[in-house]
């Protein structure tokens, strides 16, 4: 069997961040302020986030230079390597070419600590010592955990209940990092005793724990906020992985027709895709690029683009996002890091513009995409990265019945290490395709904020 691995040295990491911003045929829509209704500006934004990253949420440079010391870190695990999938290929009997970028190799887990230790760095250059966040999965808050021991820095998560009693785990590596762990909605704050006054058994939600995480951000002037998604931002330092896939494909020879990841928030899918989607739009190769999506949480293919906020309790600023309405609480799929109401605006902006084709997919078929992809490659993957992956071999299918041969490249964002319990469900027949409530659906958007655009 001829080359299945491709690797870089340290020095052919990437030096910079690529912001696809510098190369978008029209700009995506500005952050709005949701009392006034007018673009937010960085001293808005200064309460949540250090300066620095807010200016790169508004830079329209190409290349940002990533710092000595983040490179540093991301040496420990960085540059990732790139693998073809040829027994996946043979056992699919596909003409098609099959990589795929291997981000399960860092510390945490997943692509996640990419932002993680950037976003770390630049508080603590800043002089910030404890920052607050969110996490659904788990896999954010381990990542941050992780980047906050790094940079001596306290790490408070807000972890959705549910995930918080079924994935302890999860909760007790984040602790070995050092962070602290709270289920949320928790008594601790505002935002968290509402929802429990409402409803005492909330299951909580990604947009539930967002609104605790910023609440305690805006309430303590020593604390920031971060976010392991959704922003700019955070799309920008993921591109480490398609700077890194693009030349491990020139090493291949080889260059994809179809660049697939899977979006919850839509990180790791913008970091493998921007550096191709900016290519294409700079004159260069042509690529089509697919999203998926659960469809227990149909963000880009059932929710409109709209203004919307990126919490329950209303306390971040108006993004124009495809939206699920602020309030929808997606059912209990394992792929808890793809149960997100929004998507990032700049996921939305290029699917808006139609650079990027949205598709859903449901549970049991990518947990048999899964164990597939398992038996023939060895890798266990993440229940977010199966989407990819059940995209993947949908497309190499499609190829053995045109008779063509595409080459195809799709994030493998994450292990599934820490969610065997969707494995065992799976074989022991216990799992089900969720369906959300239409009405909840239709109910949350019926309270999408009102906006002059
Ligand atoms: C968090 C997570 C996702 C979804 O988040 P994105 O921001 O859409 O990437 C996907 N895969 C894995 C392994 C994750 O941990």
């Amino acid at each position: 069997m001829s080359q299945v691995k491709y690797t870089l040295t340290e020095a052919q990491m990437p030096a910079s961040w690529y912001n696809l911003q510098a190369d978008l045929p029209t700009p995506a829509p500005p952050v709005l302020h949701p009392a006034t209704g007018q673009p937010v500006g960085p001293n808005d934004l200064a309460p949540l986030f250090p300066m620095a990253l807010i200016q790169q949420e508004v830079s329209q440079e190409r290349y940002i230079a990533i710092p000595e010391e983040i490179q540093d870190i991301y040496r420990l695990w960085r540059p990732s390597p790139l693998y073809r999938a040829r027994r996946l290929e043979k056992v699919l009997d596909t003409p098609a070419k099959i990589y795929y970028k291997w981000e399960g190799v860092s510390p945490a887990g997943s692509h996640k600590p990419n932002t993680a230790v950037a976003q770390a760095y630049y508080n603590k250059q800043e002089g910030i010592n404890r920052i607050s966040t969110e996490t659904g999965a788990g896999q954010w808050g381990s990542a941050l955990a992780f980047a906050g021991s790094l940079f001596d820095i306290e790490v408070v998560v807000y972890m959705v209940k549910v995930s918080y009693h079924h994935k302890p785990y999860r909760r007790v590596m984040m602790e070995t990092y050092g962070a602290r762990v709270v289920a949320s909605p928790s008594t601790e704050t505002q935002a968290g005793r509402d929802i429990l006054a409402r409803d005492p058994d909330s299951p909580g939600s990604l947009g539930i724990a967002i609104s605790e995480a910023v609440e305690v951000a805006i309430k303590d002037e020593r604390t920031k906020y971060s976010l392991g998604s959704v922003l700019n931002h955070v799309m920008l330092h993921q591109t480490v992985i398609g700077q890194e896939a693009m030349a491990q494909m020139e090493q291949a020879g080889d260059y994809p027709d179809i660049v697939i990841g899977c979006t919850g928030g839509g990180s790791n899918f913008a970091g493998l895709a921007f550096p191709f989607i900016g290519e294409k739009l700079r004159g260069g190769r042509d690529v089509a690029v697919i999203a998926v999506e659960p469809t227990a949480c149909p963000t880009l293919t059932r929710g409109p683009y709209a203004y919307d906020f990126g919490d329950t309790a209303h306390l971040t600023p108006l993004v124009k996002m495809y939206t699920l309405g602020s309030t929808f609480v997606p059912p209990p799929i394992h792929a808890g890091g793809l149960r997100y109401h929004g998507m990032a605006p700049l996921v939305s902006h290029v699917v808006n513009l139609g650079l990027v084709k949205p598709r859903a997919e449901p549970q049991l078929a990518c947990l048999a995409a899964g164990i597939q992809f398992a038996r023939a490659e060895g890798i266990i993957p993440a229940p977010e990265a199966n989407h990819a992956i059940k995209a993947a071999i949908d497309e190499a299918l499609r190829c053995k019945e045109e008779g063509t041969s595409k080459t195809i490249l799709f994030n493998l964002s994450g292990h599934g290490h820490f969610d065997l319990q969707a494995y065992l469900s799976y074989m022991e027949g216990n799992l089900q395709d969720m369906q959300y409530s239409t009405e909840a659906l239709q109910q949350s958007l019926a309270s999408l904020p009102v906006v002059a655009e």
